[in-house]
């Protein structure tokens, strides 16, 4: 039977099957767990040629409210269980003992619908290291093209840049005072300028690019999905939980998955494809047997296959940030105020301007805060709001806040079952702070992020310091305050990495190791987090995913 035979059959079976769910399972050349940055960029290339079945199954809905699309629409978002699974790790001995909230989209587009905005690909450098840790094709110079792919820059395309792509990438549609002030700070205290943290260099500071197309924000499921499904050989189904990948021997063959709560299977008859995210994904894995033994075996899961390192590696970019009120109106003044937030809706509605097109920071710089740092090792940034935490309402004064965030984390934590119920979160141990060089790093990076209010251009524009205040100064009260107060990015990565040694879960061409028909295909592949945002690096990981998946099967047939 011929591909296209296979798909009109599958569609006779589908309609079958939407009558009566539980006695067939439908078939589909690609079964795609997780409609986030990852599954939605599969969705799309995978059905471009018309060739190929897919069934993209999401367990969150559909992206229709309006507070997605509008960019600053974020903060709604934080604390949302209607589009976020909205996690917790366990206690952090490195962060006094807190649980650290974990958000995660739970929607059409996953992270990228409820993410706040940034376009930072990260170093040239550490895609090379992903390379030299065994993964040949991932050096800069081989992803490179797959960044220039997936973008829609607004400043047209160069060597770094392309246009005309799914993903859309453009400057603030104006500048801020008190932006400016922060780069002008950054000057005086010797910092280098860069107007593109994406292009030959990251080192320095400049204003944030953001994914934001027409002011609306540019998400994988209005950037890839939507287009794609107007095709035939596209099935998407929200509210569709994926519980276990079904194995045939060493084989994967589809999936069960809980629509609405109620059982239902697929099958694949190419792959699976796992894009559920860097906690979901090792979730699914061990739930399915796939992963530590030790883990299958004290839920009572049959065993697939023993890959140590299912769950492991977790990083993430631990972050603290310093309130300052200012003497400029910020976003806190147009909450505060019914005119002012009535005035800022009509100038979206009308110019698609103001603080609602706004990403979280607004400039940002990368610096050495190891002076011996080969590259630099924090990011730090300036957004033009205040609060007491990401999510809670904005302080009524006049305010602003600096963020330090640790670019290379030493630290590294896991993600395990709970249980064997798949609709119980895992247990997720970040281990943030554990590292003596992480907090070191971390320490040199706030107080040089302090230093920038410190300058000429910004004292003017700063009442006082808020967070943590000027009593604390000593390295120990500091440090103590990073781990009472601080937070992550939310850019959780490595639990399914890619590499060649034991502790891998993927190849290089993301085929779980030791089986067939199943790749991981998302965040959780990175070997080492990159030194910048991770939508735009989870979408090239896909781009190039989807590429490999669609040169295997044309091998294959
Ligand atoms: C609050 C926040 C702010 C962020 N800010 C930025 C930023 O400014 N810039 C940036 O570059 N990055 C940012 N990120 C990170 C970025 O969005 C993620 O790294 C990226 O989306 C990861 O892509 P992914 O495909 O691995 O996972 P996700 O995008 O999280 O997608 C996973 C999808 O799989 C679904 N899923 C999971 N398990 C199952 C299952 N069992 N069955 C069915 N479906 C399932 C989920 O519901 C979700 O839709 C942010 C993330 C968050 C949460």
């Amino acid at each position: 039977m011929s591909r296209t035979d296979g798909i009109v059959a599958t569609y006779k079976m589908e309609s079958t099957s939407s009558r009566d769910q539980t006695e067939m399972a439908e078939s589909f050349d690609f079964v795609v767990i997780g409609a986030g940055a990852a599954g939605c960029v599969l969705a799309n290339r995978l059905t471009a040629s018309g060739r190929h079945s897919v069934l993209l199954l999401e367990a969150g809905g559909e992206d229709s409210s309006p507070w997605i699309h509008i960019p600053l629409g974020y903060g709604k978002h934080f604390t949302n269980p209607a589009v976020n699974w909205l996690y917790q790790s366990e206690p952090q001995a490195g962060a006094a003992n807190r649980r650290i909230g974990q958000p995660r989209g739970k929607v059409l587009g996953g992270s990228t619908s409820i993410n706040v905005l940034l376009y930072i690909r990260g170093q040239h450098e550490y895609y090379d290291r992903w390379r030299d840790l065994g993964n040949a094709g991932w050096g800069y110079a081989d992803v490179l093209p797959y960044f220039r792919k997936s973008e829609d820059q607004q400043r047209g395309t160069d060597e770094y840049h392309g246009t005309g792509g799914p993903l859309s990438v453009s400057d603030p549609p104006e500048r801020h005072p008190l932006a400016d002030a922060y780069l002008a700070a950054a000057e005086e205290c010797g910092y280098r300028r860069n107007p593109d943290f994406n292009g030959a260099v990251q080192e320095g500071f400049g204003y944030n690019q953001w994914t934001i197309r027409r002011g609306l924000r540019s998400s994988a499921a209005t950037g890839y999905l939507r287009p794609a499904r107007r095709r035939a050989n596209l099935r998407v189904v929200t509210r569709a939980h994926a519980t276990r990948i079904v194995f045939s021997g060493k084989r994967a063959t589809g999936v069960d998955y809980l629509r609405n709560g109620v059982p239902a299977s697929a099958t694949a008859r190419v792959e699976v494809l796992v894009a559920g995210g860097s906690f979901n994904s090792p979730q699914l894995l061990q739930l399915s047997g796939v992963g530590p033994a030790s883990i299958s075996q004290r839920f009572g899961i049959g065993v697939v296959a023993d890959l140590p390192g299912v769950g492991t590696n977790l990083q993430d970019h631990y972050a603290a940030r310093l309130v300052y009120e200012c003497t400029l109106p910020t976003l806190n003044d147009v909450v505060g105020s019914f005119p002012k937030s009535v005035a800022a809706a009509l100038r979206f509605a009308f110019q698609r301007k103001g603080f609602l097109t706004m990403g979280q920071s607004y400039a940002t710089g990368f610096i050495r805060a190891d002076p011996a740092a080969a590259t630099p090792d924090i990011q730090t940034s300036i957004s033009l709001y205040s609060s007491h935490s990401p999510g809670d309402s904005l302080h009524r004064f006049s305010g602003f806040t600096l963020v330090a965030r640790l670019l290379r984390p030493e630290s590294r934590g896991s993600v395990a079952l709970r249980s064997a119920d798949p609709l119980e979160p895992p247990v997720i141990a970040p281990n943030y702070l554990t590292s003596e060089k992480d907090c070191a790093v971390m320490l040199a990076g706030l107080k040089a992020t302090r230093r920038l209010v410190e300058s000429a251009a910004m004292r003017p524009h700063v009442k006082r310091e808020h967070d943590p205040g000027p009593a604390c100064r000593s390295d120990d009260d500091l440090m103590d305050y990073v781990r009472m107060r601080g937070g992550i990015a939310y850019h959780p990565v490595g639990t399914c990495k890619m590499g060649g040694d034991a502790a891998a879960v993927v190849d290089e061409r993301l085929r779980v190791r030791g089986l067939a028909g199943l790749r991981v295909v998302d965040a959780s592949i990175m070997p080492t987090l990159v030194s910048g945002n991770t939508y735009a690096p989870t979408v090239m990981i896909a781009e190039k995913g989807a590429d490999m998946i669609l040169e295997d099967s044309a091998a294959a047939s």
